[in-house]
């Protein structure tokens, strides 16, 4: 993990020590500062549906969430959170005891482990992983326990002997994320039924990062955990709307899980920002109940700008990994003849005019993910041209 070093921070706690400033943040001052094209940290360069835009308006002209919604979130929005599970994948979750609203996908995750892990728990999750998985960890005293996913036929693949051997008798959880941030991988049908095999044979808890669920392409499916055998009662899954709707500053997210798990995570929850995000949790629920044809014409268009970046990057020299999810696009540098991955990110905005994610601090060893670089194609196709037209000149 990257970032400023210790001794510039001498009030932070050891548990903390080694995680510095978020990459996102880092690169994306970075891209300010030298006005650079940012396909670095994940967030769209237009804003999601304009009715959506116009519900959140509505609501806070109506005074609807302009004061502390209820701590679980407002009904509309878990009723919808619901309703969205059932129409998509065939799952009932009760919207008073079995959802719960919270601020973006970030604090799902962090009120989840707080809420499950005890100190020296281990978590095994899936390398490289999302950086506030690690942090949220080590906030909790539990240990990760990485799995790391490795190319294969041009992508990433999970080793499920791999994740089987990670498993011991200290193991608290899985921390599993699919669409998987930042390699593009979607957990096939059998890959995910042997995960949940392995959780219910050694009776794990289960937290799944699924805010990617709609950005599927190819031949991929988004199958939830939580729909597999034994799974339900022992899953937390999260989603989001940042990612879903593409308006990540309004910070709403979601957890669906049994009442036990839910009741649990909320306990955490209540303490870290009690509440958030009130006229836009309206919004929210109105967007849950749009058509298909908007979930569809999302995920074409960003499959075109993968497609506009993929070949892009190919063209300018990079080894490229196809993302069958997610809006992300992994790469290796070194058919460019460069060896460090974060060398390259800081040096690139200078040598062109674009920002990209080393991929590098993602890994417990940096040395495994050395040579990798995350470019993130949820921009404009036109800016997305301009950015391939810049690194082919590299
Ligand atoms: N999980 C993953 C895998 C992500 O890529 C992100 C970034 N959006 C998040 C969680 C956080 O989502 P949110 O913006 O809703 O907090
Ligand atoms: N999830 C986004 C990404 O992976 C970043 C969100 C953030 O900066 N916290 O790029």
């Amino acid at each position: 993990m990257t970032g400023m070093t210790s001794s510039a921070r001498p009030h932070l706690n050891r548990r903390l020590a080694e995680f510095g400033t978020t990459i996102f943040a880092e690169m994306s001052a970075l891209a300010l500062s030298t006005g650079s094209i940012n396909l670095g940290q994940g967030f769209p360069d237009t804003d999601g549906p304009e009715e959506v835009r116009e519900a959140a308006v509505r609501a806070l002209r109506d005074g609807r969430g302009n004061q502390y919604p209820p701590g679980p979130g407002v009904p509309e929005l878990r009723t919808a959170v619901a309703a969205h599970q059932l129409r998509r994948y065939g799952l009932p979750y009760d919207p008073d005891t079995e959802v719960l609203v919270t601020a973006g996908a970030t604090e799902a995750i962090a009120a989840s482990l707080l809420a499950l892990l005890e100190p020296g728990d281990e978590v095994v999750a899936l390398e490289p992983y999302y950086d506030s998985y690690a942090a949220c960890i080590a906030m909790t005293g539990g240990r990760r326990v990485p799995v790391t996913l490795r190319p294969h036929d041009g992508a990433f693949r999970l080793d499920l002997d791999e994740l089987r051997a990670a498993v011991t008798d200290r193991t608290r959880l899985l921390l599993i994320n699919t669409p998987h941030n930042p390699t593009g991988t979607v957990l096939t049908r059998a890959e995910l039924a042997a995960v949940a095999e392995l959780a219910v044979e050694r009776d794990l808890l289960v937290v799944t990062d699924e805010v990617y669920e709609h950005l599927v392409f190819d031949d991929a499916e988004h199958v939830p955990l939580a729909t597999f055998p034994g799974m339900r009662e022992r899953t937390v899954t999260i989603g989001s709307a940042g990612k879903t709707f593409s308006f990540t500053g309004w910070k709403v997210g979601w957890i669906t899980a049994a009442p036990d798990l839910v009741t649990a995570v909320r306990s955490a929850k209540q303490f870290l920002t009690y509440v958030a995000s009130g006229p836009f949790q309206y919004a929210v629920a109105e967007a849950l109940a749009l058509p298909d044809a908007y979930f569809d014409g999302f995920r074409a268009g960003m499959l075109a700008r993968r497609d506009v970046l993929g070949e892009g990057l190919r063209s300018a020299g990079f080894e490229v990994y196809q993302p069958r999810g997610t809006y992300f696009i992994t790469t290796d540098i070194t058919p460019l003849g460069e060896k460090d991955a974060y060398a390259f990110c800081r040096a690139l905005p200078e040598r062109c005019g674009v920002v990209a994610i080393p991929n590098s601090v993602f890994y417990d060893d940096p040395e495994a993910g050395r040579s990798q670089v995350r470019f993130a194609f949820c921009k404009r196709e036109e800016v997305l041209a301009e950015a391939v037209g810049r690194l082919r000149r590299l």
